[in-house]
């Protein structure tokens, strides 16, 4: 919608007396769409096919009119690790397996959350993994090491993003080196709770921290509640309620798909998948209700060689056979693997998310999508 047709849909609706329609239908803000990037780590095909099977309703990502693949490796390797594949989204750079938001000459690359904030855009960051570690920590922080993550944290302080929440207290409260960065908070203009994801009185000059477990949180398969998709739509709630005209980036990470993969640990893996698809959701319900914005879901590797196969049974007198309808989980490997992986896109810019392309590229669509290109 253009501008005058911003402007003609606001008067009719200001005559028409329907004020429910009005109430309902949100002004769609001009300019550039915000963006929410959802980074399911270790998500290969049959981990996203998971939720087709395991969940109890058809998984929010079949709403993606939009798909296509991405190629994966790093600069260094075929198979990529997960500090390569996210600077390859936050930097548009390949670069090699372990370096956080540098080029692979161990330059650092100003990264998309730093590149919008200097334009006043609004940024969040959320994890299930430490907030320090290797995904959300490519989006704001320059390190050559990913395991610097003491490094990582006095960075997250010092960065532009405005919300973030994970896990990963060790890192900041009870460092190697002594330090409690608690005070550097205060002084950094962030309010952190180390308790509960708890909304707050949301103010425009004040970022916000949820740091919820020493390390990574709890996985859901032993007791994780809704944290992921509740911290993705209070980050809405806190962009929209304090700047509604400003624009905001919203990386959301589904850490722990990866960590069931290397665990060869099938429950591990398909309940993080169907707790990542929540968080989808509440992204895309945002996205349809907003109209200006873009929704892409996408991994950086597939992790665990894992795939849905049939079960082997035994038949009396015929012996084993394979039972084509009932699933089984099956394990190449304890670490990632080179397959493409998935890119779903909704919303202005998702069509030029179809076709197959270099990790990297998600990065340069991005800003395709910003610049209305
Ligand atoms: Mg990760
Ligand atoms: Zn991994």
């Amino acid at each position: 919608m253009n501008f005058n047709a911003l402007i003609l849909s606001f008067l009719i609706s200001l005559f028409s007396g329907n004020s429910e329609e009005a109430k309902v239908e949100k002004p769609k803000k001009a300019g550039p769409p915000n963006i929410i990037l959802l980074i399911g780590d270790g998500m290969g095909h049959s981990q996203l096919s998971s939720a087709l099977y395991y969940g109890d309703q058809e998984p929010n990502y079949v709403r993606f009119p939009f798909v296509g693949l991405s190629r994966t490796s790093s600069s260094s390797h075929k198979i990529t690790d997960s500090a390569a594949g996210a600077t390859a989204f936050s930097c548009g750079v390949k670069t090699y397996n372990g370096s956080i938001g540098m080029a692979a000459d161990t330059t650092a690359v100003e990264t998309i959350v730093e590149q919008l904030a200097a334009e006043n855009w609004r940024t969040g960051v959320i994890s299930t993994s430490s907030i320090t570690h290797a995904t959300p920590a490519s989006f704001y922080a320059h390190v050559p090491l990913r395991k610097q993550e003491f490094e990582i944290a006095e960075q997250l302080l010092s960065s532009d993003v405005d919300f973030a929440a994970g896990g990963g207290k060790r890192f900041f409260f009870d460092r190697l080196d002594e330090r409690n960065l608690y005070p550097a908070f205060a002084e950094a203009g962030i309010e952190v709770d180390t308790a509960a994801l708890v909304a707050k009185n949301w103010q425009a000059d004040k970022r916000y921290a949820y740091l919820l477990a020493k390390d990574g949180m709890t996985p859901v398969y032993q007791g994780r509640d809704e944290f992921l998709p509740e911290a993705t739509a209070m980050a809405l709630d806190y962009f929209d309620s304090t700047d509604p005209d400003a624009p905001f980036f919203m990386m959301v990470e589904g850490s722990q798909i990866d960590w069931g993969g290397h665990a060869n640990n099938g429950e591990y893996l398909v309940k993080e998948m169907l707790d990542f698809d929540k968080a989808i959701g509440v992204a895309l319900d945002y996205a349809e209700k907003d109209g200006n914005t873009l929704v892409i879901v996408t991994a950086d590797h597939e992790c665990g060689g894992f795939a849905l196969v049939s079960t082997e049974v035994e038949v009396p007198f015929q012996g084993k056979q394979r039972d084509y309808d009932s699933l089984s989980f099956s394990f190449g490997s304890g670490g990632h693997s080179a397959a493409m992986v998935p890119v779903l896109a909704f919303g202005p810019g998702a069509e030029a998310f179809s076709g197959i392309y270099q990790n990297n590229s998600i990065y340069h669509k991005m800003w395709a999508a910003l610049k209305g290109e």
